[in-house]
């Protein structure tokens, strides 16, 4: 059967069982809207640059990949190159991609490379494995064109460093967000905020994308918690923790306390709830309250944070404290909305 006739059969009603997946991937089909979600409101600018390959036609791929590079290259952001350091004063980035044929790539513990989610991509595209980390991340993202960058801190992470240093307490507080609900054009959103030195905040950015096609990609990328320990990884890498993509259900990103995360296979298991017939909101609040129950007194010292998206294009977010949110881009626009939240 060619591939005119496929189209017509779907445009008949006929149910995807009677197409092959391969097939599927290359159909745009005129009811699937696509839709990009990502955390926080770096994500609003984050989203411009994810919605104009998805609204031109482009990939879900693409699409999470550019879109984190714009928060990767907000020298004042706490993703990227400009972020926090670990306490040893020096930067660590974290990244992880996926797409909806499982694909993956990671890379953690890399330093002075400007776009870790494109060595990430890289991983998974060029080499025969999924995680590379260190040196040997570093190593691999120089032999395949990226440059050393610079291993200054920014001026920013320079003063919030040299603040921390005063007291070098290593106990990481929960993420704080000043802004709540607001669409893009609000001129707050119009340039990173600046933090107050020395405090500490989310450094995560994790994208979730649908296309034309009704396929999933994910990205996530962070310089992780800041002032961590030297050699801390977190979340954000680890396929199935910070990040989990299934196009039969849905791609799931996370934020917030990364090894609670880790503890429960977050992201992979907010997929599970919406395989089960949960929605985005009501799968990542199941997980969010698993954290919970898990933690016990010690939850309201911590923040997470998952924001899903279905195989339908809903998108739900949930997390364990007040205060997050997420930034959702579609045929509507580009707007920032308050998670609902557990504590
Ligand atoms: N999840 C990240 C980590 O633990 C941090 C964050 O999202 O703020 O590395």
């Amino acid at each position: 059967m060619d591939r005119r006739k496929f189209i017509n059969l779907s445009g008949l009603g006929i149910t995807s069982f009677s197409i092959p997946n391969f097939i599927q991937s290359t159909i745009p089909t005129s009811s699937i809207q696509p839709i990009v979600a990502s955390t926080w409101d770096a994500g609003l600018r984050a989203n411009v640059a994810a919605w104009d390959i998805l609204k031109n036609g482009g990939k879900s791929l693409d699409a999470v990949e550019q879109g984190v590079m714009v928060t990767e290259n907000e020298l004042n952001c706490c993703v990227g190159l400009g972020a926090n350091p670990d306490r040893d004063g020096i930067v660590t980035l974290d990244a992880s991609i996926m797409d909806h044929e499982f694909n993956c790539g990671s890379v953690a513990f890399l330093e002075r490379i400007k776009h870790p989610i494109s060595v990430a991509r890289k991983v998974m595209e060029k080499s025969p494995h999924v995680f590379l980390v260190g040196a040997g991340a570093q190593a691999f993202a120089l032999a395949n064109g990226f440059s050393l960058e610079s291993a200054d801190l920014s001026d920013q992470a320079k003063k919030n460093y040299e603040a921390w240093l005063k007291t070098s307490n290593y106990q990481p507080i929960i993420n704080v967000e000043k802004h709540q609900s607001a669409t893009y054009n609000d001129s707050a959103f119009d340039a990173p905020k600046k933090l107050t030195d020395g405090q500490w905040n989310h450094d995560t950015i994790g994208m979730i994308a649908m296309d034309q096609f009704g396929n999933l990609s994910g990205s996530c990328t962070t310089s992780g918690a800041g002032f961590k320990m030297r050699g801390r990884v977190g979340d954000s890498p680890i396929i199935g923790a910070g990040l989990y993509v299934d196009n039969e259900v849905g791609a799931v990103v996370a934020t917030g306390q990364g090894e609670d995360v880790i503890r429960v296979a977050g992201a992979s298991a907010v997929v599970e709830w919406m395989r089960q017939g949960k929605s985005p909101e009501a799968a990542c609040k199941l997980v969010v309250e698993k954290i919970n129950r898990i933690k016990k007194e010690k939850a309201k010292d911590i923040q997470v944070c998952f924001v899903a998206i279905n195989k339908k294009g809903n998108v739900g977010a949930y997390a364990l404290q007040k205060g997050f949110n997420f930034s959702v881009y579609n045929n509507e626009g580009n707007k920032l909305n308050d998670a609902a939240y557990l504590i």
